[in-house]
């Protein structure tokens, strides 16, 4: 989400004439858009500040911009404006659009600017993105959160949910697809329950799913408790909806879930995975664990290495539990001690490398119909509908299109193949 709110925020400067910069040491603006999701990026912005505040010592007027879900929470605004004073901008998610004005203030001599105040009218942002030459292309379909997982603090510094309405967003991927865009993911916190007072997810993606082209559309993020079986029969019915699906558990102890607030239980999940792998068999499901949420017990845990091990996830992505102030978790009492969280998560990581080899060996023999997405020496690169990666030989011509590759062999979990037409 962020990388495509940065396209948006590199399309909005140009729009104001300000271009991209090679690198730091030449640009005349320097914008950090933040994530606070996990404390690991939060902390990566205040050592990169630290590289900027030496640039801004040879060169005053370079303004420094901070934007995104870490400042838009006041407290650390405040403590981040205190503890590095030179930076000019500080706001948050809301008001994105107004930073070259913001910019533009400060090169007419205004030294500071904070401004964290919400807006939510205007439920589309920015609209306008300069995309980056990835064959992949973000959409937005939706804005803000309003699950409140207690563990997590998108839901205070993104605001409820607002949708996009359909026909945007059609036309958006429409233009996209004439450009000669292939691969189409939809964005929002909570794809499941997009609702723009008129059409629901579903009827997105019907729609989305009949445009003319040769290409496909993935979207992230699934909750579990909103995946209806109508999405997942859709589809499997529609070669355009690639038959990837990421849908992150978060933990397999029932008591977890429940004080995550995550509103399923084990059962409801497996039911969803059984649907899905019933109706398309080759589905790629991936999915988010947190290991150490407070009070998890080895009991617990050992529970997520069962539901991970009987779902055979094609990929995962675990995050060590990371406590976020003002979040109901962030208060719990059991806090689990990170000796324990660091274990937990190695045993994870350990499991699903083993379930991914096993998968991968699985595909030798196989021939998959793959969307070239890098080149690099003769060596190339492509994802299948499932989001499989697969390593093939083949010429640069062949970027950007969609082949067929025979998997012939597995080395380290990856993929090797070659091009059968
Ligand atoms: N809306 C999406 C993703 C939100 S953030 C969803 O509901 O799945 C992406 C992932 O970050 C989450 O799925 C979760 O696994 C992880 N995450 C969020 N808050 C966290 C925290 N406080 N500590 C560790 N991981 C966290
Ligand atoms: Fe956070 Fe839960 Fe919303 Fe995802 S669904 S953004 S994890 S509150």
């Amino acid at each position: 989400m962020n990388v495509h709110e940065t396209e948006k925020l590199y399309a909005l400067f140009e729009l104001s004439g300000i271009a991209q910069a090679e690198n730091a040491e030449n640009a005349d603006i320097i914008i950090f858009n933040t994530c606070c999701v996990r404390e690991g990026a939060e902390t990566r912005v205040i050592g990169n500040l630290g590289i900027v505040k030496k640039l801004k010592e040879k060169k005053p007027s370079l303004i420094v911009a901070v934007c995104g879900c870490m400042t838009q929470q006041k407290a650390v605004a405040e403590k981040l404006h205190k503890r590095c004073p030179f930076i000019n901008i500080i706001t948050g998610t809301y008001k994105l659009s107004k930073l070259p004005h913001m910019v533009n203030l400060i090169a007419n001599g205004e030294k500071f600017i904070m401004d964290l105040e919400t807006d939510l009218t205007v439920p589309c942002g920015i609209n306008e993105a300069k995309r980056s030459d990835n064959v992949n292309n973000f959409v937005n379909i939706m804005y803000g959160c309003n699950n409140f997982c207690t563990y997590c603090i998108v839901p205070y510094v993104k605001g409820r949910e607002r949708s996009r309405r359909k026909n945007d967003i059609v036309e958006e991927v429409r233009t996209l697809i004439g450009k000669g865009c292939k691969e189409i993911t939809l964005l929002g916190q909570n794809v499941n329950s997009y609702n723009d007072g008129n059409y629901n997810f579903r009827d997105l993606l019907d729609e989305l799913s009949d445009l003319d082209g040769e290409f496909w559309i993935k979207f992230m993020t699934s909750h579990p408790k909103d995946l209806s079986n109508d999405v997942i029969d859709l589809i499997a019915k529609k070669e355009k909806l690639a038959d990837y699906i990421h849908l992150p558990l978060q933990s397999g102890s029932d008591r977890i879930l429940a004080l995550m607030n995550r509103k399923y239980d084990i059962a409801a999940y497996m039911e969803k995975i059984d649907r899905i792998k019933e109706k398309m068999p080759d589905a790629g499901i991936t999915s988010d664990i947190i290991v150490g949420f407070p009070t998890e017990t080895e009991k617990d845990f050992i529970l997520t290495e069962e539901a991970v091990q009987k779902v055979g996830y094609n990929n995962l992505f675990t995050f060590i539990y990371s406590k976020r102030t003002g979040t109901p978790a962030a208060v719990m009492e059991g806090q689990v001690p990170e000796e324990t969280k660091k274990e937990r998560i190695a045993r994870l990581i350990a499991l699903q490398a083993e379930i991914a080899n096993k998968k991968a060996k699985e595909c030798i023999g196989k021939t998959y119909r793959v969307l070239c997405d890098s080149k690099s020496d003769k060596l190339l690169t492509g994802k299948t509908a499932s989001d499989r990666v697969i390593i093939f030989e083949g010429k640069e011509a062949l970027y950007n299109k969609f082949v067929d590759v025979k998997v012939t062999q597995v080395k380290n979990s990856k993929l090797y193949g070659e091009a059968v037409n």
